[in-house]
């Protein structure tokens, strides 16, 4: 018996058990897979304002530190905008992992190869899980179950809660982490355009050594016609034709907005399973571990005063910091993403003719949205911006 169980131990899942665990909360964490954090299928880019907010950056985290980020348009003009900042290509298999472990110096407990396949009803709720560990059927017990079980999860679904994703919403992306590539270290490349990534963006992520991380990311409703890979490879053998392929991964990132509930009873859903990704990046890392941060401290807070009622703060202040952002985002997502590729052309050679300080990132959105005008108001009430 526990006072909390959380279902996966991704960057979400394990800042939600450490904060409850430094809450005072008796916490089991639970990972299907043999390796926490593999395998990565992931880009591995972060902002190093939104990671440093939630957790003291350890070097060995990070591939490559970058201080440029190239947007390329689809005729191939390149617009460098000012970042306001910098990002990391962080190393997911030693940052996973560590985001684990300090969940365990915090109290937490985590077990791997078991696999959650159920919830335990009662009769007001959930009573706990139901799990294959090392192929042997187990029960566990717990008063707060946490869904951090990624794009694919099912707990938010067996409690009753809706987390479907439309298509058009759900990004299909393939990714090689390729060797033997000619690349500077601090620049990430982003690449716009019907014939390489229709709806959605390629990315060169460098990690150093000649390594980097090259994907695709396209609406399920673009991968209908033509799959995420075969836009990929393309794209390789015209610009790295002579890399080595370390890794090819496929998979699935919800860019949609937040999910309606993310607690319903005593089942509370962080992360990638709660659609916390930035609908607009398609970056879910730091915000779903903002996200498990939220909820890691309302869950102790909701212990601790014996009345789960409480648990409710976790999405009165997601919505507050984040969620109404990120439903800004999408809308501005969803219009971008219907621009033909002369659009996108235009606003290119539009920014490369604003003076150098002008081409900060808002100036690429607002020189954009002048194309979409009703999103400008919006944008304004948003974020404030003039
Ligand atoms: C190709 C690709 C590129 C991406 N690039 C970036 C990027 O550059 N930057 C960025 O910020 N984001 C990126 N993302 C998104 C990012 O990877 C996710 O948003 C992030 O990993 C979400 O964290 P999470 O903890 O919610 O879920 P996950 O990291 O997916 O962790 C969920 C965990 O739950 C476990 N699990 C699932 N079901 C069960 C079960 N039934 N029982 C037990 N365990 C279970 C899984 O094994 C997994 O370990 C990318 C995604 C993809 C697919």
């Amino acid at each position: 018996m526990y006072d909390v169980i959380v279902v996966g131990a991704g960057p979400a899942g394990s800042t939600c058990a450490r904060y409850a665990a430094m809450g005072g909360a008796s916490v089991l964490v639970l990972e299907k897979d043999r390796d926490v954090g593999m395998p990565v299928r992931c880009g591995e880019a972060v902002s190093n304002r939104s990671l440093e907010k939630i957790v003291d950056v350890d070097p060995r985290w990070i591939a490559a530190t970058i201080k440029r980020f190239r947007l390329i348009s689809p005729a191939g003009h390149v617009v460098e905008p000012d970042l306001g900042g910098y990002g990391y290509v962080l190393e997911r298999r030693i940052f996973d992992y560590d985001l684990a472990r300090l969940a365990v110096e915090a109290g937490a407990e985590i077990h791997t190869k078991s696999y959650v396949d159920g919830l335990l009803p009662e009769e007001h709720g959930w009573a706990g899980v139901t799990l294959s560990w090392k192929g042997e059927r187990r029960e566990v017990r717990g008063r707060i179950i946490v869904g951090a079980d990624g794009v694919e999860s099912r707990v938010g679904r067996w409690a009753g809660i809706d987390t479907t994703t439309h298509i058009r919403d759900m990004e299909t992306c393939a990714q090689m982490t390729l060797s033997n590539v000619d690349l500077a270290d601090d620049v990430c490349e982003f690449y716009f355009g019907n014939d390489t990534a229709p709806m959605g963006y390629l990315w060169v992520f460098p990690k150093g050594n000649g390594v980097a991380n090259v994907g695709v990311g396209i609406s399920g409703m673009a991968s209908k016609k033509k799959a995420a890979i075969r836009y990929l490879q393309e794209f390789v053998d015209r610009r790295f034709p002579g890399a080595g392929v370390l890794t090819t991964v496929a998979g699935g990132v919800p860019c949609a907005v937040t999910v309606d509930s993310l607690v319903k009873g005593n089942v509370v859903l962080v992360g990638d399973a709660a659609h916390q990704v930035n609908p607009m990046s398609g970056g879910g890392i730091t915000s779903g571990m903002i996200g498990g941060k939220m909820a890691g401290e309302s869950i102790a807070k909701a212990l601790r005063a014996n009345d789960l009622s409480l648990l409710e703060e976790y999405p009165r202040q997601w919505e507050k910091e984040i969620g109404a952002k990120h439903r800004t985002y999408h809308r501005m997502k969803s219009a971008v993403y219907k621009f033909p590729d002369e659009t996108l052309d235009d606003i290119a050679v539009s920014v490369l003719k604003l003076k150098p300080e002008k081409r900060t990132i808002w100036g690429v959105f607002k020189t954009a949205l002048r194309h979409q005008p009703s999103l400008v108001w919006e944008m304004v009430k948003t974020f404030g911006l003039g």
